[in-house]
């Protein structure tokens, strides 16, 4: 059997050199992911695999008026135990629904968003929220939507050489926020999606709707969203109509059941806000 070689980087520039010159090895974060279905005594690693956990740069929490900063190594459980108010409630209640309380003291907030087998329950909040991660390669940092880690496909598209530092997320003020998690509560299986909504409305009038739903592929549909911006509330029977079936239609790509389940709950949030 052929051993592992597992690196620890002891700072950020040390990591991106690492990747820079081993393109093919795995960066560990959380590993329960990586280790998931293994229930063998020793873990089995791929060949050669970065730890990037005991990075501070990557375990730090920074709060302002405005947004709130949260490193990618900070664990699930280490977000949901910050200040309340650090936390969009949107955000907590899809962080909440994640595994057990075992997993998300050993899953990761960047190990969630990096996976790419499929998404994973934190990326439909985090779109509504229009939360920004920042990317770092050997060429440098930026700042990216999270919208954008789906590709145009709608599935999961995160940058290959890529470590995600941060997360950045407004602290808006929100009138109403939805999540539902369908399908198989405890691992996300392949009929397993979440749905996430957030509006705000100013004077009786929709300034902002947002609603994303993922599983194994995303649908976030701005063209949509955007046809209720400036409508009175409570929204008419007929807009309520019209809104529901073009959500019907944009769903025709998912699996039967998920269509029912996302139809449900569009449903359902038009309801509300047609009362
Ligand atoms: C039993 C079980 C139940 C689960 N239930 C849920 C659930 O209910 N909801 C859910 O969302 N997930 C679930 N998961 C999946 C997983 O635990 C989570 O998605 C978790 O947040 C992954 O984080 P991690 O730190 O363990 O990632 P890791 O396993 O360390 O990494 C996952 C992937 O991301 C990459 N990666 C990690 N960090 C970075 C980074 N900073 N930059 C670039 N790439 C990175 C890794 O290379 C790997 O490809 C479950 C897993 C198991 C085993």
């Amino acid at each position: 059997m052929r051993a592992s070689e597992v690196y620890f980087p002891d700072s950020l520039p040390a990591l991106l050199d690492l990747v820079r010159r081993m393109p093919d090895a795995v960066i560990y974060s959380g590993g329960t992911e990586i280790l998931r279905g293994q229930s063998e005594p020793y873990a089995r690693l791929p060949p050669e695999v970065i730890s990037i956990c005991g990075l501070s740069e990557l375990r730090q929490v920074a709060l302002t008026e405005r947004f709130v900063e949260i490193g990618a190594c900070v664990t699930i459980a280490e977000i949901l135990e910050l200040r309340e108010n650090a936390v969009p409630e949107l955000f907590a209640l899809a962080l909440r629904g994640i595994g057990t309380p075992a997993l998300r003291s050993l899953a990761t907030i960047g190990g969630n968003l990096a996976s790419t087998s499929r998404f994973m329950d934190a990326w439909p909040a985090l779109a509504c929220l229009d939360a920004l991660v920042e990317l770092r390669d050997a060429s440098g940092s930026r700042w990216v939507n999270v919208n954008r880690l789906a590709g145009s496909d709608g599935a999961p598209d995160f940058p290959a050489g890529n470590i995600l530092v941060r997360l950045r997320l407004p602290l808006d003020r929100w009138d109403l926020v939805v999540l539902r998690k369908v399908g198989t509560r405890d691992y996300p299986s392949k009929d397993t999606a979440v749905f996430a909504l957030a509006t705000k409305a100013e004077k009786g009038i929709l300034s902002e709707f947002r609603l994303a739903f993922a599983g194994q592929i995303a649908l976030r549909l701005r063209e949509i969203e955007s046809k209720f911006i400036g409508r009175r509330l409570p929204l008419e029977s007929k807009q309520r109509s019209a809104f529901a079936e073009e959500y019907h239609e944009a769903a025709a790509d998912l699996s039967p059941r998920l269509r029912l389940q996302f139809g449900t709950l569009v449903d359902g949030v038009l309801d509300l806000l047609s009362r």
